[in-house]
């Protein structure tokens, strides 16, 4: 059976003498993986449509009783490649990437997640700030899978905060003043200025974002309180993280 999809590139590995193995993240079906027949010495029918962060219309061919799938050919329809040309945003794309392989189920679609992604390459691409979009993209791409953050009220008591709240990475969620406990443990704090841009930046279409300028230290507020918040999502650190901060930080 044939289909078509459109399709950000995740990843591609060489495999044997000639073929590639493709992860990507389809419009129609979410995360998939797929093998290219010939795609190191076939240009004409892949080009540069499987490199990361391409957008490309893909030509899949699966058999009945057979687990992966053939890629046939890739037309790019953006090729995004700005991105590579720059530390800063090729850092904080490969986290996005690493973000989607991790977290996304396989094979099962997410429109909007896909949408999302595309935006937010779009304007790496064109070259908006790499470390704004990818604050922008956790916040709304943890939301699409259901692993939306609540930072408006106390997980302990229910009240709605008026000053700094203590992020709980394990929950999801935060503590306010009067129910946080010193254990000694170091203390992820996030100030009201922080929620306030969480929830807007949840609640902006991505075609408005850019009217957003969130402070230095909000921006590091809020990336510590995701990298604790996907840390206990995956029960592991994102490989692509540690670069990111020799290139940003
Ligand atoms: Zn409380």
């Amino acid at each position: 059976m044939k289909s078509k999809t459109e399709a950000i590139i995740i990843s591609s590995m060489n495999l044997g003498e000639a073929d590639k193995l493709v992860t990507f993240f389809s419009l129609h079906r979410g995360m998939l993986k797929g093998v290219a027949k010939n795609a190191r010495k076939s240009f004409k029918r892949f080009g540069a449509g499987l490199e990361s962060f391409t957008l490309s219309r893909l030509l899949l061919y699966e058999r009945e009783h057979q687990d992966l799938i053939r890629i046939e050919s890739a037309d790019i329809i953006e090729q995004h490649s700005g991105i590579g040309c720059d530390l800063g945003r090729s850092a904080a794309g490969a986290v996005m990437l690493e973000l989607v392989r991790e977290m996304a189920p396989l094979g099962e679609r997410n429109a909007p997640a896909f949408l999302l992604l595309s935006q937010v390459l779009h304007l790496l691409d064109e070259g908006e700030e790499p470390l704004f979009l990818l604050r922008i993209f956790e916040i709304k791409f943890l939301s699409l899978l259901g692993y939306q953050p609540k930072l408006d009220h106390c997980l302990s008591c229910g009240i709605q905060p008026k000053g700094d709240v203590i992020f709980l990475g394990m929950k999801g969620g935060v503590l306010c003043p009067d129910c946080m406990v010193s254990s000694g443990d170091p203390q992820l704090r996030i100030s009201q200025g922080a929620v306030g841009f969480y929830y807007q930046a949840l609640r902006m279409d991505m075609d408005k974002i850019s009217r957003l300028k969130p402070s230095v230290g909000i921006m590091q507020e809020l990336g510590q309180a995701f990298s604790a918040h996907t840390f206990h999502i995956l029960g592991k650190k994102l490989k692509s993280m540690e670069f990111l901060r020799t290139v940003c930080c």
